[in-house]
């Protein structure tokens, strides 16, 4: 097996769901990640993540205020976020941006948001982790607003049409497209089509644990074991070997979060 990295999982949220304390579960888990990035998607849940990276060489961070939270941003939230990301195993901003199929926040506030975390991550010079949902026009509007030059981007568990993604990657960023257990999904066709025309060195590999568990583990907790079985539907819908596909997501990690 490939060395390979969950780039995007919410163990704390895997604890409650599967009831493993995160102690057992990495010391049993098969096949073994090399790594794990751990997103903290609220303020909440900073601490955790602190414990985890401080505690754990191969866990680093992702810290940022997730759209469905959006109204809970304000300056005080944002001088958390800025000591969160200063610390050397923080190697994302996110998840941020925009999602309209919850509904967690009017559109104008994530909009504006996302907007204002968008430009800490580039001044910081940060990668940024974006989840976008049911939003591609809005989303759209404000990256190209932003001042984004090369800044790396992760389009977190990409689930929309080849269009969308296209326009993602001729942005200026350095733009990658991470992929969760969706395109493994029956009715998942489209998601599919986009991994399709996404070239081998914009991939990512991830779980979004413990939420959208992979074909033949759907309605489980999901967890950075079942990578794997991401990699193999990435790999047969690109046409190249499980290991290419893997090696790939693996430079592309090292590429995005220096990790
Ligand atoms: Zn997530």
């Amino acid at each position: 097996m490939m060395p390979f990295i969950d780039t995007h999982c919410h163990m704390d949220t895997y604890a409650e769901k599967s009831g493993e304390a995160f102690e057992s579960w990495w010391a049993n888990v098969l096949p073994h990640p090399e790594a794990i990035v751990q997103v903290a998607c609220e303020i909440e849940n900073f601490e955790y993540a602190q414990n985890l990276t401080g505690r754990y060489k191969e866990v680093y961070a992702a810290y940022g205020i997730h759209p469905e939270v959006a109204v809970s941003y304000c300056e005080a939230v944002e001088e958390k976020l800025k000591k969160a990301l200063a610390h050397p195993k923080a190697v994302a901003l996110g998840e941020i941006g925009l999602d309209y199929h919850y509904e967690g926040a009017t559109h104008q506030k994530q909009m504006e948001v996302f907007a204002r975390q968008l430009d800490l991550g580039i001044a910081l010079k940060k990668p940024i982790v974006l989840h976008l949902r049911e939003a591609d026009d809005d989303a759209l509007q404000v990256l190209s607003q932003a001042k984004i030059g090369k800044v790396k981007i992760h389009v977190h568990s990409f689930s929309a049409n080849p269009d969308f993604a296209e326009k993602l990657l001729s942005l200026p960023s350095h733009t990658f497209i991470g992929f969760t257990g969706i395109v493994t999904f029956k009715n998942a066709q489209n998601v599919r089509d986009s991994a399709s025309i996404v070239p081998l060195d914009r991939l990512l590999l991830e779980t979004d644990a413990p939420y959208l568990a992979p074909v033949p583990f759907r309605g489980k907790p999901s967890h950075a074991g079942m990578i794997p079985k991401i990699a193999e539907t990435l790999a047969q819908v690109k046409g190249v070997t499980l290991d290419s596909l893997m090696l790939a997501a693996r430079q592309n990690t090292k590429i995005c979060y220096g990790i």
